[in-house]
């Protein structure tokens, strides 16, 4: 198959979660399969400076705008100053306000997708920012992904003309959403084909309380929707191999996974101490991610005798908690506000257990990392972390989205840590998890022969 994969991320060049990940994975894992797949991505500036060589393609001119196709391999960027040479990250501005172009950055990438899709079998859009495509063209060949239904791309009605799209798309059953102009909407409307990254959130989507209003159409498409459960990058994220840690070590030979610890300790200020169990987070500090959730909690969690180390950035609210938190508790809870990929691989090693109180996650990353390098998580139960996550076997799950919960499961995890062998057997269960994108991959091309096919017939 030949295939068009359609994002706004692609690690390392540009990441702002879990998107990037996958669009850097699943793509070459698809090709191992023996497809063809090219990965269409705006030019961002930072992301062409990172890039090699480029050879120049074709030129291509819509809603005003001209731009060049330059390709890097199979990484496809469609350079267009005026919309993507600016600092900041792919959605905001340096000072974390959403572009206010977003619209039509986004919207222009939708338009070049649709046309460059005819040189393709499959067009596989992903997420709200690549979903506008089928709306223009190619929707019969069209599969898009939700990696998060809470992001949606809404925007006020003016934008319809400026982005090429017909009054007559504007109705409840197209792409008006609340009397906006939805992207995500669109791509549920026209896709051939639907998918989420997890079995569970599949379902939970259908349902008002995670359905973000777009419940009633996913039911409506039900058939159309499936859960593909996302993989892991196996050789960045291998703790035998990371070169971000300050030792390495694998399921045989544990031992070395203490240094990491200690380093860990040292690197953040925490009190240097093998004794005292290290919870770690790495993450949007959102209220998605219940990091506020670990700020509520974290009093409790300390008068547990452990440590807090917490990596990211989110909502200035939850971002001043924790850092308050942080402020209290000296030697005992770090808050590190950043986006730091070397630390996020020193928390996965270095910390004991790994928290993911999220209140929804589509699928979720950091606990299949957490697993593969012996951090059990504690997790919440919802979406993605029910399928990744065995409770009592390679983690722990809690039901409610609160503090007190999220203190429980912990306190669950600590009556096991203080028991070392018990320990061992829950972090080689999890070690031993088979999180690769093979089967995934697998996946994705039924979907697109099923696709194909339904199109000859
Ligand atoms: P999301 O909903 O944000 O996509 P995921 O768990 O699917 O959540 O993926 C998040 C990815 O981003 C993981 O690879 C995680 O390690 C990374 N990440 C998130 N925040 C940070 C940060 N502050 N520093 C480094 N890496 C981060």
């Amino acid at each position: 198959m030949r295939v068009l994969f359609v994002t706004p991320e692609c690690a390392p060049l540009v990441k702002a979660g879990g998107l990037g990940d996958v669009s850097a994975s699943l793509p070459l894992a698809l090709r191992r399969l023996g497809h063809e797949v090219d990965v269409l991505l705006p030019g961002y500036s930072d992301a062409l400076a990172k890039v090699g060589a480029l050879q120049d393609e074709e030129r291509c001119a819509h809603l005003g705008f001209e731009a060049r196709l330059r390709r890097a391999e199979a990484l496809l960027f469609l350079d267009c100053a005026p919309l993507y040479a600016r600092g900041g990250g792919p959605y905001q501005d340096p000072g974390g306000h959403d572009w206010p172009d977003n619209a039509l950055r986004f919207g222009f990438l939708s338009r070049v997708a649709a046309d460059l899709g005819a040189r393709y079998d499959v067009v596989h859009c992903n997420d709200w920012p690549a979903a506008l495509t089928p709306a223009f063209a190619h929707a019969e060949k069209t599969l898009l992904t939700i990696h998060n239904l809470a992001f949606q791309g809404n925007y006020e009605p003016s934008w319809l003309a400026r982005l090429g799209l017909s009054d007559a798309m504007f109705t409840m059953e197209r792409l008006e959403f609340h009397g906006r102009v939805s992207f995500l909407k669109a791509g549920l409307v026209y896709s051939a084909t639907l998918n989420t990254v997890s079995p569970t959130y599949a379902r939970e989507i259908q349902s008002p309380e995670h359905g973000c209003g777009l419940d009633g159409l996913l039911r409506a498409r039900a058939s159309a929707l499936t859960g593909i459960l996302n993989g892991i990058d196996a050789d960045v994220w291998d703790p035998a191999r990371d070169p971000h840690l300050a030792a390495r070590y694998n399921i045989e030979d544990l031992q070395a996974k203490a240094r990491n610890k200690q380093q860990l300790q040292r690197r953040l200020n925490l009190e240097v101490n093998a004794d005292c169990p290290l919870l770690g987070f790495v993450g949007r500090l959102t209220h998605q991610k219940g990091a506020d959730l670990i700020a509520a909690a974290a009093a409790e969690l300390v008068g547990l005798n452990s440590q807090l180390a917490v990596l990211g950035r989110g909502e200035r609210d939850i971002e001043a908690a924790l850092s308050a938190v942080a402020a209290r508790h000296p030697g005992r809870v770090a808050v590190a506000i950043a986006f730091d990929e070397p630390l996020a691989h020193l928390i996965e090693a270095g910390a004991d257990v790994f928290l993911m109180p999220s209140r929804f996650e589509p699928c979720g990353l950091n606990q299949m990392y957490s697993q593969r390098y012996g951090t059990p998580p504690v997790a919440r139960a919802t979406g993605g972390l029910v399928d990744t996550v065995i409770d009592g076997e390679t983690g722990f799950l809690f039901e409610r989205a609160e503090g007190s919960a999220l203190a429980a499961a912990v306190r669950r995890a600590l009556a096991v840590w203080r028991e070392p062998g018990r320990w061992r057997e829950i972090q080689r269960a999890g070690m031993q998890r088979d999180f690769s994108w093979r089967g995934a991959a697998r996946q994705y091309a039924d979907l697109y022969s099923r696709l194909a096919k339904a199109r000859v017939s």
